[in-house]
């Protein structure tokens, strides 16, 4: 007989073998079984090797040909059950109901079974083999009982396949009808011919295929951490919504990981990832851990109960919250962590997609730990989704209004100027505030156009109104807008294609953005005011507003805002540091408004500190630009009570 075949093939898997010993060449939790197909066919073609070589050797004893026979026939068939348990494993890989692993194995240990009787009777039934006197194997009538049992393996194979190819990805599907096509292939030429030996060659080859499956998934993995990665991530989510099943997916996102870094240097931070993700991929054997951003992880988990699910954050919690080894060190890390649970939902992978980032988002926004995804957080994402959408629109058709708000000067005792606040309104929702949509816009990248669109309707109003009796109309810019070396002379086209002179327009930025280039900025903000078009720093006394920057870019004017306002009422305390930051800004230079004033006695306070001017809803609220123009001209509709009376200092 023709042994070439079997050498060749033995060479591959040789080969196989080395490569597999390659650092995570195989992912871990294939690692044993592929070990298995590898060892198992080496030695049952080693075994059919010596078999061949020892028919040609007259001495051989009888019972060592028939006892070395049968491990052939017994390591053929343990190879091709550990191959069909392999791709049984790789079909049901994302399905989460044990029953069908569990069936699946049966059928495998009854097959092997089946053969093992007729293994061990075939020293008396000769039914597989036999030797007669002379040492000359011959054929007995169920020698292809091992095909038969391969062809058995590969028609549940397919079954199991069918019956869940909702939840089997691409890559898998090709490496299974290509194991089971040449499987079929090779096992009918060995039929036709069986003085060639092929059956280490159909080994090899299985081999061969499961290899190339497992490095063309490896792109799917993340490097740093070895989990799957965002795409992976979006492949196990997809197969699980295709095939209906039911999942809990854990996110858990680490907070102050530049903290870690420069303390602990990026070396160590690297660790600590890797740490994390390996832990929460090992929570369970059914959980798979996935590195979803570059510092958030995504766990998947099954759903059972409502009990088990709260088990699982709390293992998580828990783990997450023990002591961290980073570098020589052993810390606490902070993190935050969100739990969304698919049950019975509609819901296609973008969307889950959506919900996690939409989670990640907030939490982060409203500086919070912890959010459990329900449906309020569902309709929130789809009222945003449903506001960029209208945002996109609006954008692009210049959709937007501009109401205006007269500034009270206390000065004057008169209305000077008004600030240019923009309003969109869509036939679903009414009127959308900017406090919703402005903040969205920033998020998607389109604030700075709506900036121009208010802009530019400024022009166009103060072009339609010439004799306004207002000294000017600010409107709110971003900072991130001065970063653009061309924006002077953006402003100054604008202006120009109007033909408003420089003055009637003032620039309200909010510090809401920190920037970086400071230098830079001042030398724009420098650029603009010499040629007449000043700057407001906007809410000034919230989170964002930085004094330093307030003292040192070239502002006119000073807003300070609501809130800050509103502390003055609570204690003296309060109410002698405003009056303390007014006259800084006034000693700078710069001029000083009152945001949010609501009643006689905040605006009361604003002139007794010295204020210059004052806003807010005690005076005039926000109104269309032709309701403007009445209300500037009748001071006698004014909705103020009393006028108030300049408290000066
Ligand atoms: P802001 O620039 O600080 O504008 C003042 C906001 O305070 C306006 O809200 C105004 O209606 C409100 N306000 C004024 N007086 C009172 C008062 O007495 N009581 C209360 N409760 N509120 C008062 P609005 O129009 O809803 O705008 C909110 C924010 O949206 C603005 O705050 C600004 O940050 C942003 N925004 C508005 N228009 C634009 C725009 O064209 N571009 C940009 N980038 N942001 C804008
Ligand atoms: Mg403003
Ligand atoms: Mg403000």
């Amino acid at each position: 007989m023709e042994l070439i075949t079997e050498y060749l093939a033995l060479v591959i898997i040789v080969i196989l073998t080395m490569f597999f010993y390659e650092k995570k060449s195989i992912p871990a939790s294939w690692f044993s079984l592929y070990r298995w197909c590898l060892a198992l066919p080496a030695l049952s073609i080693l075994v059919d090797i010596i078999c061949v070589v020892l028919m040609d050797v007259e001495e051989v004893p009888h019972w060592l040909n028939m006892l070395l026979n049968s491990s052939y026939f017994l390591l053929s068939v343990l190879t091709c059950s550990v191959m069909a348990l392999f791709l049984f494993g790789k079909i049901l890989e994302h399905v989460y109901d044990k029953h069908c692993m569990d069936r699946a194995k049966n059928v495998v240990m009854i097959l092997t079974g089946i053969f093992l009787i007729i293994l061990v009777t075939n020293f008396y039934t000769k039914w597989l083999f036999w030797f007669d006197q002379q040492g000359h194997y011959h054929r007995g009538i169920l020698n292809h009982a091992g095909y038969y049992v391969m062809l058995a393996e590969g028609f549940f194979i397919l079954l199991c396949y069918h019956k869940n190819r909702s939840s089997v990805g691409n890559m898998v599907s090709r490496a299974l009808k290509m194991t089971v096509g040449v499987t079929f292939f090779l096992a009918v030429i060995q039929m036709m011919f069986p003085n060639i030996m092929l059956n280490g060659t159909l080994m090899a080859y299985a081999d061969m295929i499961f290899f190339i499956h497992f490095q063309s998934q490896r792109v799917g993995f993340d490097t740093l951490t070895g989990l799957g990665n965002r795409k992976r991530f979006l492949d196990e989510l997809s197969l699980r919504l295709n095939s209906g099943q039911q999942f809990q997916i854990v996110l858990v996102s680490l907070r102050n990981m530049d903290a870690v870094n420069k303390k602990y240097g990026s070396k160590c931070g690297d660790e600590l990832l890797y740490s994390v993700g390996a832990s929460l991929d090992n929570l369970d054997n059914e959980v798979n851990a996935f590195r979803f951003g570059n510092v958030t992880f995504a766990v998947f988990c099954p759903y059972w109960t409502e009990e088990q699910a709260d088990k699982n954050v709390k293992q998580i919690r828990d783990r997450m919250e023990g002591l961290w080894q980073i570098g020589n060190f052993s810390a606490h890390v902070s993190f935050r962590w969100g739990n969304l649970i698919h049950r019975n939902e509609p819901w296609q992978p973008a969307e889950v997609t959506e919900f996690l980032e939409y989670m990640l988002w907030y939490m982060k926004t409203e500086k919070i730990k912890s959010i459990d995804f329900n449906e309020e957080t569902e309709y929130r994402v789809r009222y945003r989704n449903e506001l960029i959408h209208l945002v996109r629109n609006a954008v692009e058709e210049g959709r937007f209004t501009v109401w205006f708000q007269p500034v009270y000067d206390l000065g004057t005792c008169g209305f000077s100027s008004a600030e240019a606040l923009v309003r969109l309104w869509d036939r679903k929702y009414g009127m959308i505030s900017p406090g919703e949509f402005i903040p969205l816009a920033e998020d998607i990248g389109l604030v700075e156009d709506i900036n121009w669109i208010v802009l530019d309707k400024v022009c166009r109003f103060w072009k339609e109104n010439p004799e306004l009796p207002l000294h000017s109309i600010s409107v709110n810019m971003s900072m991130p807008q001065l970063l653009d070396e061309n924006f002077p002379q953006k402003v100054e086209d604008l202006l120009d294609k109007y033909g408003i002179s420089r003055e009637k327009i003032r620039l309200e930025m909010t510090e809401r953005v920190t920037l970086s280039d400071g230098a830079y900025v001042k030398e724009m903000m420098k650029k603009l005011a010499d040629k007449g078009v000043f700057f407001y720093l906007d809410d000034f006394g919230i989170g964002y507003s930085n004094f330093t920057s307030a003292l040192q870019l070239p502002y006119e004017c000073i807003k300070l805002d609501k809130s800050l306002m509103d502390s003055l009422e609570a204690n003296e305390q309060n109410f002698r540091i405003v009056r303390t930051v007014t006259d800084v800004f006034h000693d700078i230079g710069c001029q000083v408004i009152a945001e949010g004033i609501e009643t006689e006695q905040q605006a009361d306070m604003a002139a007794k500190m010295g204020m210059d001017k004052i806003q807010g809803f005690y005076f005039a609220k926000p109104m269309p630009g032709e309701k403007l123009v009445d209300f500037l001209k009748e001071p006698a509709d004014r909705n103020m009570d009393q006028p108030v009376q300049p408290h000066m200092q």
